[in-house]
């Protein structure tokens, strides 16, 4: 049986903030969490090809790995449900329960806790525990990989994407950030892609993108708030300042260090007026329940 995965829902929206309105600035909010509410924003769009490939070799079973708040690993257990794939998730640390493991244990994932140092060596818990099933397919961590660019490049195939002078994302692995430069590259854009890095002291992954024009990309180090999954009361009162305005919600790991370093960067005037800016929420919107 071939799998057909239809393109996400992902409205573009104008955003309009009181504080920057004198900026001139051209707003937008690519929806990416209004794809699914578990299978949200660039998770969905990693995930597509790997799908597509287990299908077409013929496995049902998709096995893969997270932390106990992973949005990867949810991403996997509802669309596994959906296109019919029985899943298991290597979970980083000691058995705990938690809101997002609950939803992965309702949509039939088997979950999996191993040691952090277990955890490391990825390879060698697939061969482990799945090397003689036939069946088992490897998604890695976070769905990153060339399969996972692939599926976020699409974002720039849509042709309202296809006009802005900056696109702006939120960078953990940077396999989004990469999908996005490889869709601006196959269209041939002027677009210039800006990464909001949200790990401290991450700035030695400027060299994976020595093979990008270095006109086409821009990584900010300086919003991370203190480190990955990190937040302070700056940040915090931004997001919920954000939310009561617009009535959008933004994860603390991710959405609210990219939105509050964007509005950094426009109240600094690092973008000339008129500027036509796109901002991708990649959804992770569960993540506002967990502290
Ligand atoms: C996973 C995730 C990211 C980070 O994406 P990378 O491709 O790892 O850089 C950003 N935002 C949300 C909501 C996520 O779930």
């Amino acid at each position: 049986m071939s799998l057909h995965i239809d393109s996400p829902h992902a409205p573009l929206e104008p955003l309009h903030l009181p504080q920057i309105q004198h900026k001139k600035i051209d707003l937008f909010l690519k929806r990416e969490d209004q794809s699914h509410p578990f299978i949200s924003g660039n998770k969905w769009r990693k995930l597509k090809y790997h799908l597509l490939a287990a299908r077409q070799q013929n496995k049902n079973l998709l096995v893969t790995f997270g932390g106990a708040y992973s949005n990867h690993l949810l991403a996997t257990a509802a669309a596994g449900a959906k296109y019919q794939f029985a899943t298991h998730g290597f979970v980083r640390g000691e058995e705990v329960s938690n809101h997002m493991l609950k939803l992965c244990l309702l949509f039939g994932m088997k979950l999996q806790f191993v040691s952090r140092t277990a955890y490391l060596q990825k390879e060698d818990l697939f061969q482990n525990y799945f090397g003689s099933n036939q069946h088992a397919f490897y998604i890695p961590e976070g769905g990153s990989g060339n399969l996972g660019e692939q599926g976020v490049s699409e974002i720039l195939d849509e042709a309202d994407m296809q006009h802005f002078d900056a696109i702006i994302a939120s960078v953990g692995t940077g396999g989004t950030l990469k999908g996005l430069l490889q869709g601006v590259q196959k269209h041939q854009l002027n677009t210039r892609v800006h990464g909001i890095v949200v790990l401290k002291g991450a700035e030695t992954m400027n060299q994976e993108y020595v093979a990008y024009a270095a006109e086409s990309y821009c990584l900010h180090h300086q919003f991370h708030g203190g480190g990955y999954a990190k937040t302070n009361e700056e940040l915090y009162t931004f997001q919920h300042k954000f939310a009561s305005q617009t009535g959008i919600i933004l994860d603390p790991v991710y959405e609210a260090k990219m939105m509050f370093g964007l509005i950094s960067l426009i109240e600094q005037d690092y973008f000339a007026p008129g500027t036509r800016i796109c901002a991708l929420h990649n959804g992770g919107l569960l993540g506002v329940l967990s502290r």
